[in-house]
């Protein structure tokens, strides 16, 4: 896996203590010919142990994870820690300052840009990046991700079932000791190239959720997140002290069929019947869709074609057939 990457960085990964510095991508454009994207990283190194990859801010409108990693990153000090933490909070970094999923410099979601290219765009040399030098120095990759600015989220840690069944088990165990409400088990409906299946094909642990959603850095779902990083990384062995348990059930649920991701039949506004967390059947209208211009039609129906939870539903009023409105999560004896 090593190769030479456009992206490089000042930090020296294999030094002990505290380092605060910078992944540098370059990005020549019309007002600086010689300019580069310069993100935050900070890597927090004691002992022996394993390496966490910290990532948040891979979709620029999902904000639980920044905040967390920033305020981890300027808190964590290298007494505290056995291993090695490497944080990024806004990965991102274009598509995070402008607060939208999609980089404003080259239009690219980097979720979707894996494993990136020596030559490609500047959200392509950040997954370049990522596969060839972090992924590599990696034990445990940990990607936090919330609804962003399309989509609502009961807050859940996620996973895919991959098929190395030592490495499903450590997956599930670090998804569960997250401590959300619901360890959620999703399928791949939207495109190739994800950050987690680049890094779950390196055989890496691999934390991911979906934290909330809205395009907001909600206070409740903060709290969450923040007592999920600390849960890992103890549970890891990369921090002393206790697993904080929280004050509800920790459920597991999958929606691993193409039926339980339901979208919008036509054009129009989109309106939820249900809040995240509802209980649900199979045939039970979940929303509908209301034409604008024809208002004196009759909304087109979204329809539950799974019974179990409802994880998610869209959070954008304004909705376009084919957008995804409704995720259908089912209980699993995982
Ligand atoms: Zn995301």
């Amino acid at each position: 896996m090593s190769e030479k990457t456009q992206a490089s960085s000042d930090i020296a990964f294999d030094r002990p203590g505290k380092q605060q510095g910078y992944l540098r991508v370059p990005h020549s454009h019309n007002t600086a010919g010689w300019g580069s994207v310069q993100i935050p990283m900070t890597v927090v190194a004691h002992g022996s142990g394993p390496t966490l990859l910290a990532l948040g801010g891979t979709h620029g409108d999902e904000f639980e994870g920044p905040v967390a990693l920033m305020k981890l990153a300027r808190e964590l000090q290298p007494e505290a820690v056995r291993g090695r933490v490497i944080i990024i909070p806004a990965l991102n970094l274009p598509a995070v300052l402008a607060g939208t999923r999609l980089s404003p410099v080259d239009g690219q979601n980097l979720n979707r840009a894996f494993p990136g290219a020596y030559n490609g765009s500047v959200t392509s040399l950040i997954a370049h990046y990522l596969t060839h030098v972090l992924f590599p120095l990696a034990d445990i990759v940990m990607d936090i991700h919330s609804g962003g600015r399309s989509m609502v989220f009961y807050p859940c840690a996620t996973l895919h079932r991959v098929p190395d069944a030592g490495q499903y088990a450590r997956m599930l165990a670090a998804a569960k000791v997250w401590g959300a409400r619901y360890v959620f088990i999703y399928a791949d409906i939207a495109g190739e190239g994800l950050l987690p299946v680049q890094a779950e094909q390196m055989g890496k642990l691999v934390v991911t959720t979906e934290m909330g959603g809205g395009g907001e850095c909600n206070p409740g779902v903060l709290q969450v997140a923040e007592r999920g990083i600390r849960n890992v990384m103890i549970q890891q062995g990369l921090l002393a002290g206790e697993i904080t348990t929280p004050p509800y059930p920790v459920e597991t649920v999958a929606a691993t069929e193409a039926g339980d991701y339901l979208a919008a039949g036509a054009d129009g506004v989109y309106e939820s019947f249900y809040e995240v967390g509802a209980e649900v059947q199979a045939g039970q209208a979940l929303g509908q869709v209301h034409s604008v211009e024809r208002p004196d039609r009759p909304p087109e129906l979204v329809v539950a074609r799974s019974s179990g939870i409802l994880i998610g539903r869209r959070a954008i009023g304004v909705t376009g057939q084919g957008d995804n409105v409704a995720t259908i999560a089912r209980p699993v004896s995982a």
